[in-house]
């Protein structure tokens, strides 16, 4: 299983990936990788991003859309003070929040931040560093004078109120507090605010902030040297990588989003010739066209791989994909990749050139630029990612710069692109589906709307998009559910309940809990067989077996799609738990994917979902490879609960309403 980094190590690996951006103060121009601007030769200054600054250039239609905001919340003045106008160059820097929001860097300041609200399902604007400082020495726009130094979560009074402060409750504004301490406030109720943020000058500061107008076209001129040298190190190194693999097929991976087609032109100018994308079934139509476009523009031979109707046959075994609940990565684009490379790789290994940054997850930034793929043909197959070290401001220039097609979605707000209906988006980027695919959103709605009626879902849970999670919730998104009024655990235990029945059952033996796929389909090898492969010693023949997982009692009974553990004496470790229930779910749930095959180092297969345990070396690799793992993780969550408050007799956990 690939790695997660978590917590401080997470933190630790982004940083690394933080570009090394810069402004000229007299250009206004952003500068890439230099301490001289490329115009006028003088000196830059440093542009701080949180990590990982993953900053891009804002679009034409997201500045309007957010100046018409701005000027709204911050009044005309000061919005044009701080962001100049929908002609300024802005650059968008990704921040955590309940939903979609950056930070606005306009002149090299962070001046604001722009926020999706779910509740309004619109955009808001609330001032943020450089802005409140402007704001506050120049006594403009949504700004209050307290008497007291700022705190972090502290409430204050203001002694003073600007004249474009709302004191309506919610309403963001710039504070200035004592001890030239600043801060972001919200509005409470009887005029108190809120510091959400806060921080201390030690002498006041008299803002030059001009923001400029250059297009994104000028700014990717002003850093061609730098754009150049970053594709030439990039080629170089995937020549090299082409140079040491001897008889091994390099293909470039295409998706239509910016880093496969960078990382494909890359790819092309390193000589390499063809190229493939996969079809999930749900894309993006605008993805596709971009495929085309990249494939002809760079002139590689487009190999597809298509899913088919996998993700609505997915759908039914293990119902919505989730962030913390993806089948569909693997079902989708995995096992048709997997077909596709059996029939071009003929017994050479596979080079996947792919569009992989560091700066895009904790965990692709813990992986190496070339690695082993850890599914696609048993491990033998290699990762190579030659933009691994890039920014996203990088990659858009270097678009611009060559050229090169650029999927429309970007344009409208997208930061990332996936499927359409991509547990990894925001409602942000919903809107927008709906808005430009109002057929193709309906369909996605109405289900999920008819799977929430079954599971007795609340209609907030489609609404809110709560679907995207199915193990456990983010802090702002469970202050938002509670702002809702709904309670977290139950949404979690009833969505969980809809694909995993589960239920207490009291014998002689003791008591048991019973676990039922919603969409059983047994898989053709027997659970003796996935539990010998999940490295746990089980008896029994045919459909049923029984193990011993420390002082628990795991029976899995295939012709009755059941699995029964009795949690009595001393429990088993959580990775031994995990790989069983694994193991159990992959012999009761089997869409016949192939991939535990795929990912077999030893050839164990006698033919998908069915394992010859005299070639198997228990490694785990098909027992994690199979999508119906994640059943596993719904299992866990479920057996958490029934400890807490036990159910009535064969009542099914989560009380279904039918
Ligand atoms: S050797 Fe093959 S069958 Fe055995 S556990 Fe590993 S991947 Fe599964
Ligand atoms: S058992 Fe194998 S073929 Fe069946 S769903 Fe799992 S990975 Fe796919
Ligand atoms: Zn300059």
């Amino acid at each position: 299983m690939p790695r997660r980094p978590r917590g401080e190590e997470a933190l630790r690996l982004l940083r690394r990936y933080v570009p090394r951006l810069r402004w000229c103060p007299s250009c206004g121009l952003p500068v890439l990788g230099s301490d001289r601007c490329p115009r006028c030769g003088g000196p830059t200054l440093e542009v701080r991003l949180a990590p990982p600054g993953d900053a891009r250039p804002a679009w034409e239609e997201e500045k309007r859309e957010t100046w018409r905001r701005a000027v709204e919340e911050l009044g005309r003045e000061a919005a044009g003070r701080l962001l100049g106008g929908p002609e300024a160059f802005w650059l968008f820097n990704p921040v955590q929040a309940v939903d979609a929001a950056d930070e606005i860097i306009v002149d090299g300041h962070t001046v604001a931040t722009r926020l999706y609200n779910p509740l309004s399902a619109a955009w808001r604007l609330r001032p943020d560093r450089v802005g409140v400082e402007i704001l506050c020495g120049e006594e403009l726009g949504p700004y209050a004078v307290a008497e007291e130094r700022l705190r972090p979560g502290a409430v204050v009074r203001p002694r003073r109120w600007g004249s474009g402060a709302s004191r309506e409750p919610g309403s963001y504004v710039a504070l200035c507090g004592g001890g030239l301490s600043y801060g972001v406030g919200r509005v409470l109720e009887r005029g108190d605010v809120r510091v959400l943020k806060a921080w201390y000058r030690r002498r006041r500061v008299e803002w030059r902030h001009r923001p400029r107008s250059w297009s994104v076209g000028e700014v990717a001129e002003a850093n061609r040297d730098w754009l150049l040298s970053r594709e030439r190190e990039a080629v170089t190194w995937l020549r090299g990588v082409m140079e040491s693999h001897g008889d091994t097929l390099f293909l470039a991976g295409l998706s239509g989003g910016k880093d496969s087609t960078v990382s494909a032109t890359i790819a092309a100018e390193a000589g390499v010739e063809e190229a493939y994308s996969v079809d999930t079934g749900v894309e993006h139509p605008e993805s596709l066209e971009t495929v085309e476009k990249a494939a002809e523009r760079l002139g590689l031979r487009l190999h597809r791989a298509e899913a088919g109707d996998a993700f609505w046959r997915g759908l039914e075994a293990y119902g919505p994909p989730a962030r913390d609940y993806r089948w569909c990565t693997r079902l989708l684009k995995l096992a048709p990749l997997a077909r596709l490379f059996k029939t071009l790789a003929k017994g050479r290994r596979i080079v996947m050139v792919t569009g992989q940054r560091g700066a895009e997850s904790p965990q692709r930034a813990a992986s190496p630029r070339l690695a082993e793929s850890g599914t696609l043909g048993r491990g033998r197959h290699l990762v190579a990612a030659p933009i691994q070290e890039w920014s996203s401001l990088e990659v858009y220039l270097y678009i611009v710069l060559r050229g090169l097609p650029l999927n429309p979605l970007y344009r409208l707000g997208f930061e990332r692109i996936g499927c359409y209906m991509c547990p990894a988006s925001h409602l942000a980027e919903f809107r927008i589906v709906a808005e430009r695919r109002p057929g193709l959103w309906a369909r996605w709605e109405n289900w999920l709307r008819r799977y929430a009626r079954r599971a007795g879902l609340p209609r907030e849970w489609v609404t809110y998009g709560l679907w995207r999670w199915r193990l456990s919730y983010p802090a702002e998104v469970l202050a938002l559910i509670r702002r809702l009024g709904l309670r977290p655990a139950e949404l979690l235990e009833r969505a969980a309940a809809a694909q995993l029945h589960a239920a207490r059952e009291y014998s002689r033996s003791g008591e048991a809990l019973v676990l039922s796929p919603a969409a059983a389909r047994p898989a053709p090898g027997t659970p003796r067989e996935w539990l010998h492969a999940a490295a746990i010693d089980a008896e029994g023949d045919g459909d049923a077996a029984e193990a011993r997982l420390a002082g628990w009692v795991l029976r899995v009974d295939k012709g009755r799609a059941r699995v029964e553990l009795e949690q009595r004496g001393t429990p088993p470790s959580p990775v031994e738990l995990r790989a069983a229930l694994a193991a159990a779910s992959a012999s009761l749930v089997c869409l016949r994917c192939g991939l535990c095959a795929e990912a077999c180092p030893t050839g164990a297969f006698r033919e998908p979902g069915a394992i010859d345990v005299g070639k198997c070396i228990r490694c785990r690799a098909c027992v994690w490879a199979c999508p119906s793992s994640v059943l596993a993780d719904l299992a866990i969550g479920l057996l958490k609960p029934s400890e807490r408050e036990r159910p009535r007799r064969g009542r099914a956990l989560g009380g279904r309403r039918r």
